[in-house]
Protein backbone atom coordinates (compact mmCIF):
# COMPACT_ATOMS: atom_id res chain seq x y z
CA UNK A 1 0.00 0.00 0.00
CA UNK A 2 1.44 3.79 -0.95
CA UNK A 3 -0.09 6.09 0.92
CA UNK A 4 1.85 9.18 -0.99
CA UNK A 5 -0.55 10.76 -3.91
CA UNK A 6 1.43 11.35 -7.15
CA UNK A 7 2.17 15.37 -7.31
CA UNK A 8 -0.97 16.06 -10.35
CA UNK A 9 -3.09 14.53 -7.88
CA UNK A 10 -1.82 17.21 -5.13
CA UNK A 11 -2.28 20.00 -7.84
CA UNK A 12 -5.74 18.77 -8.52
CA UNK A 13 -5.93 18.84 -4.63
CA UNK A 14 -5.19 22.53 -4.25
CA UNK A 15 -7.46 23.30 -7.12
CA UNK A 16 -10.39 21.80 -6.00
CA UNK A 17 -9.73 23.35 -2.42
CA UNK A 18 -9.06 27.15 -4.10
CA UNK A 19 -12.68 26.46 -5.81
CA UNK A 20 -14.76 25.36 -2.57
CA UNK A 21 -13.22 28.49 -0.79
CA UNK A 22 -14.82 30.83 -3.89
CA UNK A 23 -17.73 28.97 -4.24
CA UNK A 24 -18.88 27.60 -0.72
CA UNK A 25 -21.06 30.53 1.24
CA UNK A 26 -18.87 31.95 4.10
CA UNK A 27 -18.67 29.54 7.65
CA UNK A 28 -19.93 26.47 5.44
CA UNK A 29 -19.43 23.38 7.82
CA UNK A 30 -21.82 20.89 5.68
CA UNK A 31 -25.18 20.29 4.19
CA UNK A 32 -26.09 18.57 7.65
CA UNK A 33 -26.28 22.49 9.06
CA UNK A 34 -29.13 23.10 6.40
CA UNK A 35 -32.91 22.58 7.45
CA UNK A 36 -34.58 19.88 4.37
CA UNK A 37 -36.01 22.42 2.30
CA UNK A 38 -32.81 25.23 2.15
CA UNK A 39 -30.48 22.06 1.28
CA UNK A 40 -32.72 20.85 -1.58
CA UNK A 41 -31.93 24.52 -3.08
CA UNK A 42 -28.76 24.54 -1.94
CA UNK A 43 -28.05 21.11 -3.82
CA UNK A 44 -29.84 22.22 -7.05
CA UNK A 45 -27.90 25.11 -7.10
CA UNK A 46 -24.70 23.17 -6.19
CA UNK A 47 -25.06 20.80 -9.17
CA UNK A 48 -25.37 23.93 -11.38
CA UNK A 49 -22.24 25.37 -9.68
CA UNK A 50 -20.52 22.27 -10.18
CA UNK A 51 -21.56 21.43 -13.82
CA UNK A 52 -20.18 25.27 -14.82
CA UNK A 53 -17.01 24.65 -12.13
CA UNK A 54 -16.31 21.48 -15.00
CA UNK A 55 -16.33 19.34 -11.53
CA UNK A 56 -18.55 16.73 -12.87
CA UNK A 57 -17.53 13.64 -15.69
CA UNK A 58 -13.93 14.41 -13.94
CA UNK A 59 -12.63 10.89 -15.79
CA UNK A 60 -14.40 11.15 -19.08
CA UNK A 61 -12.67 12.23 -22.40
CA UNK A 62 -12.77 16.54 -22.75
CA UNK A 63 -14.12 16.11 -26.29
CA UNK A 64 -17.48 14.91 -24.41
CA UNK A 65 -17.23 17.66 -22.22
CA UNK A 66 -15.23 15.92 -19.62
CA UNK A 67 -12.47 17.24 -17.34
CA UNK A 68 -10.28 14.28 -18.28
CA UNK A 69 -8.80 13.10 -15.55
CA UNK A 70 -6.77 10.38 -14.19
CA UNK A 71 -8.71 7.92 -11.66
CA UNK A 72 -6.18 9.42 -9.06
CA UNK A 73 -6.69 12.97 -9.34
CA UNK A 74 -10.39 11.79 -9.62
CA UNK A 75 -10.81 10.29 -6.02
CA UNK A 76 -8.70 12.72 -4.33
CA UNK A 77 -11.84 15.59 -6.01
CA UNK A 78 -14.33 13.07 -4.54
CA UNK A 79 -12.09 12.85 -1.41
CA UNK A 80 -11.82 16.90 -1.19
CA UNK A 81 -15.69 16.95 -1.95
CA UNK A 82 -16.60 14.22 1.02
CA UNK A 83 -14.03 16.40 3.74
CA UNK A 84 -16.11 19.61 2.75
CA UNK A 85 -19.61 18.17 3.03
CA UNK A 86 -21.04 18.70 -0.09
CA UNK A 87 -22.37 15.96 -3.44
CA UNK A 88 -20.23 15.09 -5.98
CA UNK A 89 -23.51 15.90 -8.37
CA UNK A 90 -27.15 15.89 -8.34
CA UNK A 91 -29.63 13.08 -6.47
CA UNK A 92 -29.79 11.51 -9.79
CA UNK A 93 -25.98 11.34 -10.61
CA UNK A 94 -24.97 7.90 -9.47
CA UNK A 95 -27.35 6.68 -11.99
CA UNK A 96 -26.89 9.44 -14.47
CA UNK A 97 -22.78 9.59 -14.26
CA UNK A 98 -21.72 6.82 -12.24
CA UNK A 99 -23.61 4.34 -13.95
CA UNK A 100 -25.25 5.02 -17.25
CA UNK A 101 -22.77 7.77 -18.79
CA UNK A 102 -19.80 5.45 -18.01
CA UNK A 103 -21.81 2.49 -19.76
CA UNK A 104 -22.40 4.80 -22.93
CA UNK A 105 -19.01 5.87 -22.98
CA UNK A 106 -17.63 1.87 -22.73
CA UNK A 107 -20.36 0.45 -25.16
CA UNK A 108 -22.56 3.44 -26.84
CA UNK A 109 -22.23 3.87 -30.56
CA UNK A 110 -20.51 7.47 -31.28
CA UNK A 111 -23.32 9.05 -32.08
CA UNK A 112 -24.98 7.88 -28.85
CA UNK A 113 -22.08 9.31 -26.81
CA UNK A 114 -21.97 12.57 -28.49
CA UNK A 115 -26.47 12.86 -28.35
CA UNK A 116 -26.05 11.67 -24.17
CA UNK A 117 -23.52 12.68 -22.78
CA UNK A 118 -23.27 16.19 -22.88
CA UNK A 119 -27.04 16.20 -22.18
CA UNK A 120 -26.11 13.91 -18.71
CA UNK A 121 -23.67 16.39 -17.53
CA UNK A 122 -25.89 19.86 -18.50
CA UNK A 123 -28.88 17.79 -16.12
CA UNK A 124 -31.42 18.03 -19.15
CA UNK A 125 -31.41 14.26 -19.10
CA UNK A 126 -31.50 12.86 -15.91
CA UNK A 127 -31.79 9.10 -15.36
CA UNK A 128 -32.93 6.18 -12.93
CA UNK A 129 -32.29 2.71 -12.92
CA UNK A 130 -34.69 0.11 -14.15
CA UNK A 131 -33.60 -3.58 -13.31
CA UNK A 132 -35.48 -4.71 -10.41
CA UNK A 133 -38.93 -6.02 -11.16
CA UNK A 134 -41.48 -8.18 -8.61
CA UNK A 135 -39.87 -11.43 -9.11
CA UNK A 136 -36.18 -10.42 -10.43
CA UNK A 137 -33.89 -9.08 -8.01
CA UNK A 138 -30.79 -11.06 -7.30
CA UNK A 139 -31.93 -13.03 -10.30
CA UNK A 140 -32.02 -9.76 -12.41
CA UNK A 141 -31.99 -12.56 -15.78
CA UNK A 142 -35.29 -13.42 -14.99
CA UNK A 143 -36.81 -9.87 -15.91
CA UNK A 144 -40.23 -9.91 -17.93
CA UNK A 145 -40.65 -6.59 -19.04
CA UNK A 146 -41.03 -7.17 -22.70
CA UNK A 147 -39.78 -4.77 -25.53
CA UNK A 148 -41.22 -5.37 -29.12
CA UNK A 149 -40.20 -3.96 -32.13
CA UNK A 150 -42.66 -1.79 -33.88
CA UNK A 151 -41.20 -0.13 -36.90
CA UNK A 152 -38.99 2.25 -35.69
CA UNK A 153 -39.70 1.77 -32.18
CA UNK A 154 -39.53 -0.22 -29.21
CA UNK A 155 -43.03 -0.96 -27.17
CA UNK A 156 -42.37 -1.67 -23.94
CA UNK A 157 -44.71 -3.40 -21.75
CA UNK A 158 -44.31 -4.52 -18.02
CA UNK A 159 -42.91 -3.22 -14.24
CA UNK A 160 -39.86 -1.98 -12.50
CA UNK A 161 -39.80 -1.99 -8.56
CA UNK A 162 -37.43 -0.02 -6.09
CA UNK A 163 -36.66 2.39 -8.77
CA UNK A 164 -34.24 4.76 -6.76
CA UNK A 165 -35.01 8.33 -6.99
CA UNK A 166 -37.87 7.72 -10.06
CA UNK A 167 -40.09 10.15 -9.69
CA UNK A 168 -36.61 13.11 -10.43
CA UNK A 169 -35.62 11.62 -13.76
CA UNK A 170 -37.09 12.24 -16.96
CA UNK A 171 -35.27 8.61 -18.60
CA UNK A 172 -34.82 5.70 -17.41
CA UNK A 173 -32.92 2.15 -18.41
CA UNK A 174 -34.95 -0.71 -18.80
CA UNK A 175 -33.04 -4.21 -18.98
CA UNK A 176 -36.04 -6.07 -20.66
CA UNK A 177 -36.75 -9.41 -22.67
CA UNK A 178 -36.81 -9.02 -26.41
CA UNK A 179 -36.51 -12.42 -26.86
CA UNK A 180 -38.60 -15.17 -24.70
CA UNK A 181 -37.71 -17.99 -26.46
CA UNK A 182 -33.91 -17.99 -25.90
CA UNK A 183 -32.35 -19.03 -22.57
CA UNK A 184 -32.89 -16.74 -19.96
CA UNK A 185 -29.29 -14.82 -20.23
CA UNK A 186 -29.71 -14.65 -23.85
CA UNK A 187 -33.22 -13.05 -24.79
CA UNK A 188 -32.50 -9.58 -23.15
CA UNK A 189 -32.05 -5.88 -24.67
CA UNK A 190 -30.90 -2.83 -22.75
CA UNK A 191 -33.07 0.44 -23.91
CA UNK A 192 -32.75 4.28 -23.11
CA UNK A 193 -36.21 4.88 -22.50
CA UNK A 194 -37.83 8.39 -22.04
CA UNK A 195 -40.40 8.69 -19.07
CA UNK A 196 -42.09 12.18 -20.09
CA UNK A 197 -45.14 9.73 -22.23
CA UNK A 198 -48.29 8.57 -21.48
CA UNK A 199 -47.04 4.81 -21.39
CA UNK A 200 -44.79 5.21 -18.54
CA UNK A 201 -46.14 5.56 -14.59
CA UNK A 202 -44.16 5.81 -11.66
CA UNK A 203 -45.97 5.52 -8.44
CA UNK A 204 -44.01 6.38 -5.16
CA UNK A 205 -43.32 3.66 -2.45
CA UNK A 206 -43.10 4.62 1.07
CA UNK A 207 -40.20 3.68 2.93
CA UNK A 208 -39.89 2.16 6.46
CA UNK A 209 -38.69 5.74 7.41
CA UNK A 210 -42.14 7.57 5.92
CA UNK A 211 -40.35 9.21 3.39
CA UNK A 212 -40.60 8.15 -0.61
CA UNK A 213 -37.42 7.71 -2.16
CA UNK A 214 -38.21 5.14 -4.64
CA UNK A 215 -40.48 3.93 -6.88
CA UNK A 216 -42.52 1.22 -9.23
CA UNK A 217 -42.56 2.19 -13.07
CA UNK A 218 -45.09 0.73 -14.97
CA UNK A 219 -44.90 0.53 -18.88
CA UNK A 220 -47.60 0.44 -20.42
CA UNK A 221 -47.23 0.80 -24.84
CA UNK A 222 -44.04 2.84 -24.04
CA UNK A 223 -42.17 3.82 -26.90
CA UNK A 224 -38.97 4.00 -27.24
CA UNK A 225 -36.59 4.85 -30.46
CA UNK A 226 -35.27 1.62 -32.14
CA UNK A 227 -31.61 2.46 -32.10
CA UNK A 228 -31.67 4.22 -28.15
CA UNK A 229 -30.30 0.30 -27.18
CA UNK A 230 -26.76 -0.06 -25.82
CA UNK A 231 -25.53 -2.99 -27.76
CA UNK A 232 -27.47 -4.81 -29.88
CA UNK A 233 -30.61 -6.72 -29.51
CA UNK A 234 -30.40 -9.70 -27.55
CA UNK A 235 -27.36 -8.59 -26.09
CA UNK A 236 -28.14 -6.72 -23.16
CA UNK A 237 -26.97 -9.23 -20.36
CA UNK A 238 -23.13 -8.09 -21.24
CA UNK A 239 -24.16 -4.42 -21.20
CA UNK A 240 -26.28 -4.48 -17.75
CA UNK A 241 -23.52 -6.50 -15.57
CA UNK A 242 -20.81 -3.61 -17.26
CA UNK A 243 -22.89 -0.75 -15.88
CA UNK A 244 -22.78 -2.95 -13.21
CA UNK A 245 -19.08 -3.22 -12.71
CA UNK A 246 -18.99 1.05 -12.41
CA UNK A 247 -22.18 0.94 -9.51
CA UNK A 248 -19.58 -0.07 -6.67
CA UNK A 249 -16.20 1.31 -8.41
CA UNK A 250 -14.88 4.26 -6.94
CA UNK A 251 -16.54 4.40 -3.71
CA UNK A 252 -14.56 2.08 -1.91
CA UNK A 253 -11.74 4.61 -2.23
CA UNK A 254 -13.84 7.97 -0.23
CA UNK A 255 -16.88 6.15 1.91
CA UNK A 256 -15.04 6.25 5.27
CA UNK A 257 -15.14 9.73 5.43
CA UNK A 258 -19.24 10.86 5.51
CA UNK A 259 -18.86 7.26 8.27
CA UNK A 260 -16.44 8.88 9.95
CA UNK A 261 -17.84 11.91 10.52
CA UNK A 262 -21.22 10.51 11.42
CA UNK A 263 -19.51 7.98 13.87
CA UNK A 264 -17.81 11.13 15.43
CA UNK A 265 -21.11 12.71 15.96
CA UNK A 266 -22.18 9.20 17.73
CA UNK A 267 -19.32 9.65 19.68
CA UNK A 268 -20.33 13.02 21.14
CA UNK A 269 -24.18 11.95 21.34
CA UNK A 270 -23.14 9.26 23.99
CA UNK A 271 -21.34 11.94 26.05
CA UNK A 272 -24.28 14.27 25.79
CA UNK A 273 -26.40 11.70 26.79
CA UNK A 274 -24.42 10.35 29.80
CA UNK A 275 -23.68 7.48 28.27
CA UNK A 276 -20.05 7.16 26.84
CA UNK A 277 -18.56 5.93 30.00
CA UNK A 278 -21.61 2.64 30.42
CA UNK A 279 -18.63 -0.50 30.03
CA UNK A 280 -21.23 -2.07 27.07
CA UNK A 281 -21.86 1.31 25.31
CA UNK A 282 -18.13 2.02 25.49
CA UNK A 283 -16.56 -1.55 23.99
CA UNK A 284 -19.16 -0.91 20.80
CA UNK A 285 -18.43 2.36 20.04
CA UNK A 286 -14.09 1.56 20.12
CA UNK A 287 -15.48 -1.72 17.69
CA UNK A 288 -17.35 0.79 15.51
CA UNK A 289 -14.24 3.47 15.30
CA UNK A 290 -12.28 0.00 14.54
CA UNK A 291 -14.11 -0.87 11.55
CA UNK A 292 -14.39 2.98 10.52
CA UNK A 293 -10.68 2.80 10.21
CA UNK A 294 -10.42 -0.96 8.32
CA UNK A 295 -12.66 0.81 5.89
CA UNK A 296 -10.47 4.07 5.17
CA UNK A 297 -7.38 1.52 4.90
CA UNK A 298 -9.67 -0.31 2.45
CA UNK A 299 -9.98 2.82 0.75
CA UNK A 300 -6.39 3.15 0.45
CA UNK A 301 -6.00 -0.38 -1.08
CA UNK A 302 -8.78 0.43 -3.18
CA UNK A 303 -6.99 3.96 -4.14
CA UNK A 304 -3.27 1.96 -4.57
CA UNK A 305 -4.84 -0.80 -7.21
CA UNK A 306 -6.74 2.71 -9.29
CA UNK A 307 -2.85 4.10 -8.83
CA UNK A 308 -1.87 0.80 -10.27
CA UNK A 309 -4.15 1.02 -13.35
CA UNK A 310 -6.35 -2.11 -11.93
CA UNK A 311 -10.00 -1.98 -11.32
CA UNK A 312 -11.48 -3.12 -7.85
CA UNK A 313 -13.03 -6.34 -9.36
CA UNK A 314 -14.32 -8.70 -7.11
CA UNK A 315 -12.93 -6.57 -3.72
CA UNK A 316 -15.37 -4.46 -4.50
CA UNK A 317 -17.88 -6.98 -2.81
CA UNK A 318 -16.10 -6.48 0.39
CA UNK A 319 -16.30 -2.97 0.94
CA UNK A 320 -19.55 -3.30 -0.08
CA UNK A 321 -20.60 -5.99 2.89
CA UNK A 322 -18.30 -3.86 5.21
CA UNK A 323 -19.60 -0.45 4.71
CA UNK A 324 -23.24 -1.90 5.10
CA UNK A 325 -23.11 -4.29 8.08
CA UNK A 326 -20.99 -1.70 10.07
CA UNK A 327 -23.92 0.87 9.52
CA UNK A 328 -26.64 -1.44 10.71
CA UNK A 329 -24.72 -2.32 13.63
CA UNK A 330 -23.77 1.41 14.69
CA UNK A 331 -27.06 2.53 13.98
CA UNK A 332 -28.53 0.03 16.15
CA UNK A 333 -25.97 0.92 18.57
CA UNK A 334 -27.54 5.02 18.48
CA UNK A 335 -30.50 3.59 19.07
CA UNK A 336 -29.34 1.94 22.27
CA UNK A 337 -27.20 5.18 23.23
CA UNK A 338 -31.06 6.85 22.85
CA UNK A 339 -32.53 4.37 24.49
CA UNK A 340 -36.36 4.97 25.16
CA UNK A 341 -36.16 8.49 24.06
CA UNK A 342 -35.22 6.90 20.49
CA UNK A 343 -38.92 6.07 19.95
CA UNK A 344 -39.84 9.45 19.39
CA UNK A 345 -39.04 11.33 16.31
CA UNK A 346 -37.66 15.06 17.18
CA UNK A 347 -35.38 17.46 15.23
CA UNK A 348 -34.23 17.27 11.86
CA UNK A 349 -34.28 14.61 9.41
CA UNK A 350 -31.77 13.14 6.87
CA UNK A 351 -32.21 14.54 3.51
CA UNK A 352 -31.86 11.08 1.98
CA UNK A 353 -32.57 7.45 2.81
CA UNK A 354 -29.19 6.23 1.44
CA UNK A 355 -25.89 5.79 4.00
CA UNK A 356 -25.02 8.17 6.61
CA UNK A 357 -27.27 11.45 7.80
CA UNK A 358 -26.13 14.51 6.00
CA UNK A 359 -22.28 15.88 6.68
CA UNK A 360 -22.35 17.88 10.17
CA UNK A 361 -25.97 16.75 10.94
CA UNK A 362 -27.21 17.94 14.35
CA UNK A 363 -27.94 14.76 16.63
CA UNK A 364 -30.78 14.52 17.38
CA UNK A 365 -33.36 11.47 17.79
CA UNK A 366 -34.77 12.32 14.68
CA UNK A 367 -31.43 11.66 12.64
CA UNK A 368 -30.67 8.56 14.08
CA UNK A 369 -34.06 6.93 14.11
CA UNK A 370 -34.29 7.51 10.38
CA UNK A 371 -30.46 6.90 9.59
CA UNK A 372 -31.48 3.41 11.91
CA UNK A 373 -34.40 2.65 9.78
CA UNK A 374 -32.60 3.50 6.74
CA UNK A 375 -29.43 1.62 6.84
CA UNK A 376 -30.69 -2.14 7.04
CA UNK A 377 -31.61 -0.95 3.04
CA UNK A 378 -27.77 -0.88 2.74
CA UNK A 379 -27.51 -4.68 2.87
CA UNK A 380 -30.06 -5.50 -0.04
CA UNK A 381 -29.38 -2.47 -2.43
CA UNK A 382 -26.37 -2.55 -5.25
CA UNK A 383 -26.59 -5.94 -4.58
CA UNK A 384 -27.65 -7.69 -1.91
CA UNK A 385 -24.69 -8.68 0.91
CA UNK A 386 -25.38 -12.54 0.22
CA UNK A 387 -24.73 -12.71 -3.04
CA UNK A 388 -21.57 -9.81 -2.21
CA UNK A 389 -20.57 -12.97 -0.41
CA UNK A 390 -21.21 -15.56 -2.68
CA UNK A 391 -18.92 -13.27 -5.18
CA UNK A 392 -16.19 -13.33 -1.96
CA UNK A 393 -16.55 -16.97 -1.86
CA UNK A 394 -16.11 -17.96 -5.85
CA UNK A 395 -14.34 -15.33 -7.08
CA UNK A 396 -11.95 -14.53 -4.19
CA UNK A 397 -11.37 -17.51 -2.16
CA UNK A 398 -12.28 -20.08 -5.25
CA UNK A 399 -15.29 -22.03 -2.89
CA UNK A 400 -17.05 -24.26 -4.73
CA UNK A 401 -19.91 -22.95 -6.64
CA UNK A 402 -23.16 -22.53 -5.88
CA UNK A 403 -25.27 -25.45 -6.28
CA UNK A 404 -27.74 -24.63 -8.92
CA UNK A 405 -30.33 -26.10 -7.29
CA UNK A 406 -29.92 -23.61 -4.47
CA UNK A 407 -29.99 -20.24 -6.28
C1 LIG B 1 -33.17 1.29 -0.99
C2 LIG B 1 -33.18 0.47 -2.24
C3 LIG B 1 -32.98 1.08 -3.46
C4 LIG B 1 -32.99 0.33 -4.63
N1 LIG B 1 -32.84 0.97 -5.83
C5 LIG B 1 -32.95 0.28 -6.99
C6 LIG B 1 -32.92 0.95 -8.26
O1 LIG B 1 -32.76 2.18 -8.33
N2 LIG B 1 -33.09 0.22 -9.39
C7 LIG B 1 -33.26 -1.13 -9.35
O2 LIG B 1 -33.39 -1.74 -10.42
N3 LIG B 1 -33.30 -1.81 -8.17
C8 LIG B 1 -33.16 -1.13 -6.99
N4 LIG B 1 -33.22 -1.79 -5.78
C9 LIG B 1 -33.50 -3.22 -5.79
C10 LIG B 1 -32.33 -4.08 -5.34
O3 LIG B 1 -31.34 -4.13 -6.34
C11 LIG B 1 -32.92 -5.47 -5.04
O4 LIG B 1 -33.78 -5.32 -3.93
C12 LIG B 1 -31.85 -6.48 -4.76
O5 LIG B 1 -31.11 -6.78 -5.91
C13 LIG B 1 -32.45 -7.80 -4.20
O6 LIG B 1 -33.47 -8.27 -5.01
P1 LIG B 1 -34.90 -8.65 -4.37
O7 LIG B 1 -35.36 -7.50 -3.54
O8 LIG B 1 -35.78 -9.10 -5.50
O9 LIG B 1 -34.60 -9.86 -3.41
P2 LIG B 1 -34.33 -11.38 -3.82
O10 LIG B 1 -33.41 -11.45 -4.94
O11 LIG B 1 -35.68 -12.04 -3.99
O12 LIG B 1 -33.62 -11.94 -2.53
C14 LIG B 1 -34.34 -12.26 -1.32
C15 LIG B 1 -33.32 -12.77 -0.32
O13 LIG B 1 -32.70 -13.99 -0.81
C16 LIG B 1 -31.29 -13.84 -0.87
N5 LIG B 1 -30.78 -14.51 -2.07
C17 LIG B 1 -31.25 -14.43 -3.34
N6 LIG B 1 -30.49 -15.17 -4.16
C18 LIG B 1 -29.50 -15.74 -3.41
C19 LIG B 1 -28.42 -16.60 -3.69
N7 LIG B 1 -28.16 -17.01 -4.95
N8 LIG B 1 -27.59 -16.96 -2.67
C20 LIG B 1 -27.83 -16.53 -1.38
N9 LIG B 1 -28.87 -15.72 -1.06
C21 LIG B 1 -29.69 -15.31 -2.05
C22 LIG B 1 -31.06 -12.33 -0.99
O14 LIG B 1 -29.76 -11.99 -0.52
C23 LIG B 1 -32.16 -11.78 -0.09
O15 LIG B 1 -31.79 -11.83 1.26
C24 LIG B 1 -33.19 -1.06 -4.59
C25 LIG B 1 -33.39 -1.70 -3.34
C26 LIG B 1 -33.37 -0.94 -2.18
C27 LIG B 1 -33.58 -1.65 -0.87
Amino acid sequence: MDFTYPETAEAIRAEIRAWLDVNLPEGWQGTGRLDTDELAAFNQDWRRKLYEGGWLGLEWPAEYGGRGLGEIEAIVVYEELARAGVPAGGPNDAFSIGMLGNTLLKLGTEEQKRHFIPRILSGEDVWCQGYSEPDAGSDLAGVKTRAVLDGDEWIINGQKIWTSAGHLANWIFVVARTDPDSPKHKGITFILCPMDQPGVEVRPIEMISGESEFNEVFFTDARAPRDHIIGTVNDGWRVSMALLGFERGKDAATASIGFRNELDRLFAYARELGCADDPEIRDRLVRAHEKVEIMRFMGYSALTRFARGQDPGPDAAITKVWWSDYHRDVTELAMDIMGIAGLVSEGRKPSSAFRSDDFNAPNSTASWQTVFLNARAGTIYAGTNQIQRNIIGEMMLGLPKEPAGAR
